[in-house]
C-alpha cells in the first residue's frame, strides 16, 4: 500500500492551501483529486482577493479584471438602493486557472497531486484513520485533510457530518455569457480590458442574492434563494432568474450574447460552527465545514484559510480543540460565524423585507454624509444587527 505523512482529498483552494502548509513543513503529501486536473470540476471564475491569496501562495496569480467598483443594490420591491465602493485587491478569476495555479504552488513545495482518482472512505482502528481507499486502490498516512467541498462524501462516509438538508440549503443558479472586450467595456464603461466590476443584489420579495461579475471576455450573472422559500412559495427557480434578470436590467445588457455556461447547484447554509471540524487524525477545511461568508459570498479567502490551519493540525496531530479553537481565532473565519447569526435571521423573507427597509433609510442618512450618526444608531431590536451591517459595509470599502 502506498503511505505518505498526509493525504488530503480535493484539490481545491483549500486542499492546495493545506497541502501547501503541510509540504512546506517537510512532510511527504499526497492530493487526490477526483477530476481531470486541479480545478476541472470548478469551471466557471470568481471574484476574490488577491492580495489575501499572494499573502499566502507568493506572487504570480492568474486574473482576469481588477474590480475597479463593487456595487450594493438591496431591492425594496423593484426599487434600488445602490451604494457603490471602490475595493483594494480585489479581482475576478477563472476558477480553471487558479485552482491549476495553487495547486502547481503546492507542487513545487514538495506535495504530490494524483488527479482523476475520486476518494471513497476512511479506515478507522480505535477512532484513527488509517488508510483511504480510492477508486484505484488503498493509501496510508499518518494523518488526513478533507478539503472535497461541499458534497463532502467521506466526511459523511465517515459519520463525522451529516448531509444538508432543505431547510438549511440554499439552491443556486449561475450563467456566464460570451461578451467580447470591447463591447463589455462599452456596456460598463469600462476604461480598458483590466477594469471590471461586481455587483451584489439582495431582494426580499421573493428573497433573492444575486450577482454579477465581469471577466475579460465574459459575464458571470447569478443567484441563490433558500430552497425552503422555494417549495412554501411554490416558485420555480428558473422563474425567479428571469424576473431578477428583467428587474436589475442585467436582461437588456446581455441581449444578443451567447450563454457559454449555465449550472445550478445546492449550497449548503449554516455550516461552521455548527459543524464538526475533525475526527481523530482527520480534519476537515473549506466548503466541506460550510465555510463561506453569507454577506460577502466569500468562499476562497476561508477554504485557504482553513485550509492552512488544516495542513497545520495534520502536521502537528492537533486535538480536534486546538484546531476547532485555531479556527475560530483566525480573523477570516471567526468573521463568518459572527454574520451567521445574522444570516439566519435574513433567511426568512419577510425579515430580509424588514432589514432592506432599515438599510434603505440608513444609508439615505449615509449617503447624506451622517455616518456618525449611523454607527451610533440604535433602532428597538435591531441594535445587534446594526453594528454587524454597519462593520459589513465599511469593510467592503
Ligand atoms: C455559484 C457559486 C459562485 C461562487 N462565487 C464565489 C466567488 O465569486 N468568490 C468566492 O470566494 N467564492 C465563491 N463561491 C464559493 C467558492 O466556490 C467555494 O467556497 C470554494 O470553492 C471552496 O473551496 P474548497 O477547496 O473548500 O472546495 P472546492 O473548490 O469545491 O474544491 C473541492 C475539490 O475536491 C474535489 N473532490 C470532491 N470530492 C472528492 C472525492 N471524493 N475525491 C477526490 N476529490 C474530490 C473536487 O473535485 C474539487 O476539486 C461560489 C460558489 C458558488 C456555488
Amino acid at each position: 500500500m502506498l503511505e505518505y505523512d498526509i493525504v488530503i482529498v480535493g484539490a481545491g483552494p483549500a486542499g492546495s492551501a493545506a497541502a501547501l502548509k503541510a509540504a512546506s513543513e517537510g512532510k511527504k503529501v499526497l492530493v487526490i483529486e477526483r477530476g481531470p486536473e486541479p480545478g476541472s470540476k470548478n469551471v466557471s471564475g470568481a471574484e476574490v482577493r488577491k492580495d489575501y491569496i499572494t499573502s499566502v501562495f507568493g506572487e504570480g496569480m492568474p486574473y482576469e479584471r481588477t474590480v475597479d467598483t463593487m456595487k450594493l443594490s438591496l431591492y425594496e420591491k423593484d426599487k434600488p438602493v445602490n451604494i457603490d465602493f471602490h475595493p483594494d485587491g480585489l479581482v475576478t478569476t477563472g476558477r480553471l486557472k487558479l485552482d491549476k495555479w495553487l495547486s502547481s504552488v503546492s507542487e513545487q513545495a514538495g506535495a504530490t497531486i494524483i488527479p482523476k482518482t475520486t476518494a471513497l472512505k476512511l479506515n478507522w482502528e480505535n477512532g484513527i484513520a488509517k488508510s483511504l481507499t480510492t477508486d484505484r486502490g488503498d493509501v496510508a498516512a499518518k494523518s488526513f485533510v478533507l478539503a472535497e467541498g461541499v458534497n463532502a462524501l467521506v466526511s459523511m462516509n465517515s459519520g463525522i457530518n451529516v448531509d444538508w438538508t432543505p431547510s438549511n440549503s440554499v439552491q443556486a443558479v449561475k450563467m456566464v455569457y460570451s461578451i467580447k472586450k470591447g463591447d463589455l467595456n462599452n456596456i460598463f464603461g469600462f476604461p480598458d480590458d483590466d477594469t471590471g466590476m461586481s455587483w451584489r443584489m439582495i431582494m426580499s420579495d421573493p428573497l433573492v442574492a444575486g450577482f454579477m461579475y465581469t471577466y475579460k471576455d465574459s459575464l458571470a450573472v447569478g443567484i441563490g434563494s433558500p430552497i425552503k422559500e422555494l417549495v412554501d412559495r411554490k416558485i420555480r427557480p428558473e422563474a425567479l432568474l428571469d424576473k431578477f434578470l428583467e428587474t436589475t436590467g442585467i436582461a437588456e445588457k446581455v441581449k444578443g450574447y451567447s450563454l457559454r455556461e449555465y449550472s445550478a447547484k445546492v449550497i449548503p447554509e449554516g455550516g461552521f460552527p455548527e459543524t464538526n471540524v475533525a475526527k481523530g487524525n482527520v480534519y476537515l477545511c473549506g466548503d466541506a465545514i460550510g465555510l463561506v461568508d453569507p454577506l460577502t459570498f466569500d468562499g476562497i479567502t476561508p477554504a485557504i484559510a482553513s485550509g492552512t490551519l488544516a495542513g497545520e493540525a495534520a502536521v502537528m496531530n492537533y486535538d480536534k480543540e486546538v484546531y476547532r479553537y485555531n479556527l475560530m481565532k483566525h480573523p477570516e473565519i471567526s468573521k463568518i460565524a459572527k454574520e451567521r447569526k445574522l444570516e439566519s435571521d435574513f433567511m426568512t423573507s419577510n425579515k430580509a423585507g424588514e432589514y432592506i427597509n432599515m438599510v434603505s433609510s440608513l444609508l439615505e442618512g449615509w449617503a447624506a454624509g451622517d455616518l456618525i450618526g449611523i454607527r451610533n444608531t440604535m433602532v428597538g431590536n435591531y441594535r445587534n444587527i446594526i453594528p454587524d451591517l454597519m462593520s459589513f459595509v465599511m469593510r467592503m470599502r
